[in-house]
């Protein structure tokens, strides 16, 4: 039987992170994934979806925001979606390879594109042909995941992967699930002149956060097109002369109805484990039947550790990135290492953006912290003014005896990229008394949270 040192079985962001950090400590490494390479991030994840946000919203701004600036335009600007698909598939082909010379034909790793099977603890089948590995990582993410709901069919409801991919378009859309992918497509397909209705089970959106943040974002959706129903208890789907109806109820106040041409799921992710035969490896499941590790990332067999996606952690990119380094430095050495428990900054990339990074307020109550808090909106702001957009604002929360920023959150223009000056904060365990040294260039949109610390430092 053939044998390697270190089988790393995916080859999206956590495998290809893991295959690196092995052979970078001297180990012989089999990556193996079937084909298409690339994995969920570039392929049908987060890549593809901003490539047409970004085309969605310079249409949108065109068609809705040229007249506050004093400008016009003379004759239309349409959305050729056959083009916008195009440039998409362009684009991701292009990450794909690079993604691929990250790790082909780099030193100590092998690439081969077949699927793995388990076949005892410490061998599987890669392809056809069995091997004995001394250590494995899984790292084989997750598949979208389907309602079930009485009368909607699988082959009915359209997923992420179908949107990412439509080059016609439905004249109407119900959405079901208010999470980040469902709000970033749901808007994508509402700017391109789609009627969208997204449908939300739990009545409060993000419920640790601050209320004036969470309705300030969601009326902003609101205004730029989206509809949304928050609290919506689906019953039943119903088909029915080329559209499709939503039964249910709000909050116990009678049966609602909502009509659409196509209805997509949104509704969340599971690990893809299914091929793995993970019961002769001996790794064991969570209750979610994702992949279950320790704080090192190890499942219950102690040669086979786990990252990303398949293990049921918060399912984004920068948190697959460094648990698949991890558990690749792990199954590589003697002295494991824990993954630790960093704050993990995340982003909605709607018009605007939302962002989250650490403790919410109430987050930090439940502690028991000390809390001291601050808040600006983007309307007291001298950048956000000039552009005209001045929707948003922000929170930033800090330990009230130590002084050290512990969390923020906010929606706005650019709020995906501001949240790193928070994130670095609480990174390095900045007080706001250091972060109100650091001066600001004027006038950006940065000196959002300059002031907002400035504030809570009792400067002003
Ligand atoms: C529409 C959408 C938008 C997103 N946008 C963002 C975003 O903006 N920011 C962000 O941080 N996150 C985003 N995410 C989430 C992010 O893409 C994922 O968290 C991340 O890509 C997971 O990486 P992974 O390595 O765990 O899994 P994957 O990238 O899914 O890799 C798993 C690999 O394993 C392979 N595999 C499966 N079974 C086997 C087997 N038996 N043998 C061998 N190989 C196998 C698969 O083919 C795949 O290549 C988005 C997700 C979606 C769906």
């Amino acid at each position: 039987m053939k044998k390697v040192q270190v089988l790393v079985i995916g080859a999206g962001s956590a495998g290809r992170y893991a295959a690196r950090e092995a052979a970078r400590l001297g180990k012989k490494v089999l990556l193996a994934s079937p084909p298409p390479f690339g994995g969920l991030c570039i392929l049908k994840g987060c890549m593809p979806s901003k490539a047409l946000l970004r085309s969605a919203h310079i249409l949108y701004e065109t068609k809705s925001e040229l007249n506050a600036l004093g400008l016009g335009l003379s004759g239309t600007v349409t959305a050729d979606l056959p083009s916008v698909i195009r440039m998409k598939n362009e684009m991701i082909a292009e990450m794909a390879d690079s993604a691929r010379t990250s790790v082909d034909g780099v030193p100590g790793i092998t690439l081969v594109e077949e699927p793995v099977t388990f076949l005892s603890l410490e061998s599987a089948l890669v392809g056809k042909e069995a091997v004995h590995f001394e250590r494995a990582v899984i790292a084989t993410g997750s598949l979208p995941k389907i309602p079930t709901i009485p009368g909607l069919s699988q082959d009915s409801v359209l997923t992420s992967d179908d949107i990412l991919e439509l080059e016609k378009l439905p004249e109407s859309m119900i959405v079901l699930g208010a999470g980040p992918v469902g709000l970033e497509l749901g808007q994508y397909l509402s700017m391109l002149g789609v009627r969208v209705t997204i449908v939300e089970l739990a009545s409060g959106w993000s419920p640790d956060l601050d209320p004036r943040i969470v309705s300030g974002y969601l009326d902003s959706l609101e205004r730029r097109g989206l509809a949304l129903q928050l609290g919506f208890r689906t019953e039943r789907v119903l088909q029915c002369s080329g559209k499709m109806t939503l039964v249910g109820e709000v909050g116990g106040s009678g049966q609602r109805e909502l009509t659409a041409e196509r209805i997509m799921a949104a509704t969340g992710r599971y690990p893809d484990v299914d091929r793995l035969n993970l019961q002769s490896a001996g790794v064991e499941l969570t209750r979610h039947q994702a992949v279950h590790v320790d704080p090192w990332l190890r499942t219950s067999n102690p040669r086979i550790f786990a990252a990303g996606d398949v293990t049921g952690a918060l399912p984004v990119l920068n948190l697959a990135t460094y648990h698949g380094e991890v558990a690749g430095y792990n199954a590589a050495s003697e002295i494991p290492k824990k993954a630790e428990d960093r704050a993990v900054p995340t982003a909605i990339f709607t018009e605007p953006e939302f962002a989250r990074v650490g403790l919410s307020e109430r987050q930090a109550h439940q502690r028991h912290l000390p809390v001291l808090t601050g808040y600006l909106p983007f309307s007291d702001l001298g950048k956000a003014i000039v552009n005209r957009q001045t929707d948003g604002a922000l929170k930033i929360i800090a330990n009230r005896l130590t002084r050290e920023i512990v969390g923020a959150e906010m929606y706005g223009p650019g709020a995906s990229d501001l949240i790193h000056l928070l994130t670095v904060s609480i990174g390095l365990s900045a007080t706001i008394d250091q972060y109100q040294r650091i001066l600001h260039i004027h006038p950006t949109m940065a000196e959002i949270v300059k002031y907002v610390v400035d504030e809570m430092a009792g400067a002003l």
